[in-house]
């Protein structure tokens, strides 16, 4: 396993993973509840991560990152009217409940 991602946001970490996994990337978001313990381990063990199984999908990992972060300059977040989560402003679906937005 292959940390390719620090989220500073869950959704942020559930919209990586999405990706990657849509680019036939298996990806994992590990971390999701520990932002509550921020301040007592270093901040790159506590925030949400992105992980990848295999190390030969490393450098298209970082091509869909790329992608993403190129997106993301123009995106927010929205708030869920069901589970009220905060979701991308690019998300048309909750990424928690799977509510449309
Ligand atoms: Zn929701």
């Amino acid at each position: 396993m292959i940390r390719i991602y620090i989220a500073h946001q869950r959704y942020d970490a559930w919209l990586v993973a999405d990706r990657l996994n849509q680019a036939g990337i298996r990806a994992h978001v590990f971390n999701q509840y520990a932002s509550s313990i921020v301040g007592d381990v270093p901040p790159d063990v506590a925030q949400p991560q992105v992980w990848i199984e295999r190390e030969c999908d490393r450098e298209r990992a970082q091509v869909v990152l790329k992608d993403i972060e190129t997106a993301g300059a123009r995106t927010g977040s929205r708030r869920c009217q069901s589970c009220d989560e905060e979701s991308p402003a690019n998300f048309d679906l909750c990424w928690n409940c799977g509510e449309t937005l």
